[in-house]
C-alpha cells in the first residue's frame, strides 16, 4: 500500500483529490471504512479537535492503525485544524499520518511562526507526519450558517496570492496548505461560494506544496471538479456528513419510535454517509458512480 504523501502525489499527477471526511463517532468509522474497501480509494478521516475530544486522539489513532492492519485499506488519519500544541503532540505521538496547525485568524507573520513551531515539534517526533498550514480566514466550525462570517476572505484582493503562499510554505516547511480561495466553513444558506480556478492554478503552479480545499460542504458538483482539476489535491468535507447523519438518524426514529438497538438506529445513518462519501469520491475523480 502506497503512504499518504505517494497518494497525494498519485492524485496531483492524476488531477485528483483525495477526500477527506470528518467524523465523530463509530457511525463515521464504518461508513468511511466501507467505502474505503468497497473503492480502493484512498481516504483522509478527520478529526478536528472537538471532533478528537469526543472520540479520543489516542483511541481514534489505535482504531485506524487496526483497521489499516487488518483490511490493508488507504484510510488515513488527520488532525484537522488543531489549535494548541498539546493536542498536536498528543496526536503527533498517536500516529496520525497528519496534522493541520490552524493559526489563520493570525496575521502572516505570527501564523508562519506558530506554524513553522508545530512543524518541528511535529517532525521531531516523526518526521513521516505530514503537515498543513491553513492561509486566510473562512470561518470556523461546520455548520449550517445564515450568512458569511464576519471577517471571512471572499474577494479576490482578500485571497491568498502566490507570494504570501510562497513565502509561508518557504519558512513554515508544510507539506500542505488550506489557502482561502472563495471557500468558506461550512454552508452558508442563500449564498453560493464562488471559487477562485485561476488563483487556485497559480498556487498550484507557484507553491511547493499540496493545496488542500476545506470548507467543500455546499459547493455543487462542477465547481469541485474545476477546483481539482485545477490543482486542489485534497478536498474536506463535514457539514453535508453531519446533515447526512441527523436527518437520517431523525428519519428513523420517527418512523420506528419503537426501536431501541442503537446498531438498529444507526444502520441508516450509516448508509446516508456512505452515500455522500461515495458521492464526493466519483467527483474528486476516484469512482465511477455507475459501477459502483
Ligand atoms: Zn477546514
Amino acid at each position: 500500500m502506497l503512504t499518504l504523501k505517494e497518494y497525494l502525489q498519485q492524485a496531483a499527477e492524476e488531477k485528483k483529490a483525495i477526500g477527506h471526511f470528518n467524523i465523530s463517532n463509530w457511525e463515521g468509522i464504518k461508513a468511511l471504512t466501507e467505502v474505503c474497501q468497497e473503492s480502493g480509494a484512498p481516504i483522509i478521516m478527520g478529526v478536528s479537535q472537538g471532533e478528537a475530544g469526543f472520540i479520543g486522539i489516542s483511541e481514534i489513532a489505535e482504531i485506524v492503525a487496526d483497521i489499516r492492519r487488518n483490511k490493508n485499506i488507504p484510510l488515513f488519519l488527520n488532525a484537522d485544524h488543531f489549535k494548541d500544541m498539546d493536542k498536536v503532540e498528543l496526536a503527533a505521538k498517536a500516529g496520525f499520518d497528519s496534522i493541520l496547525f490552524d493559526a489563520a485568524t493570525d496575521n502572516l507573520m505570527d501564523n508562519i511562526g506558530k506554524t513553522r513551531r508545530a512543524g518541528e515539534l511535529i517532525k521531531s517526533i516523526n518526521k513521516e507526519i505530514l503537515t498543513e498550514g491553513e492561509l486566510g480566514y473562512i470561518g470556523v466550525g461546520s455548520e449550517v450558517r445564515e450568512n458569511v462570517p464576519a471577517g471571512a476572505v471572499i474577494t479576490e484582493e482578500q485571497m491568498i496570492t502566490v507570494e504570501q503562499a510562497r513565502e509561508f510554505t518557504e519558512k513554515t516547511g508544510v507539506n500542505m496548505i488550506g489557502p482561502a480561495v472563495g471557500n468558506i466553513h461550512g454552508i452558508v444558506k442563500g449564498y453560493t461560494e464562488k471559487l477562485n480556478f485561476k488563483r487556485i492554478k497559480q498556487l498550484r503552479e507557484g507553491v511547493n506544496a499540496y493545496l488542500v480545499l476545506h470548507g467543500a460542504s455546499g459547493i455543487d458538483d462542477k465547481s469541485l471538479k474545476k477546483a481539482v482539476a485545477s490543482g486542489m489535491s485534497v478536498v474536506h468535507v463535514n457539514t453535508e456528513l453531519r446533515l447526512a447523519w441527523k436527518n437520517a438518524l431523525e428519519k428513523y426514529m420517527q418512523d420506528n419510535p419503537s426501536v431501541v438497538a442503537p446498531y438498529k438506529i444507526l444502520e441508516p445513518a450509516v448508509e446516508e454517509l456512505k452515500k455522500v462519501i461515495k458521492h464526493k469520491l466519483e467527483v474528486f475523480g476516484w469512482v465511477n458512480e455507475s459501477n459502483s
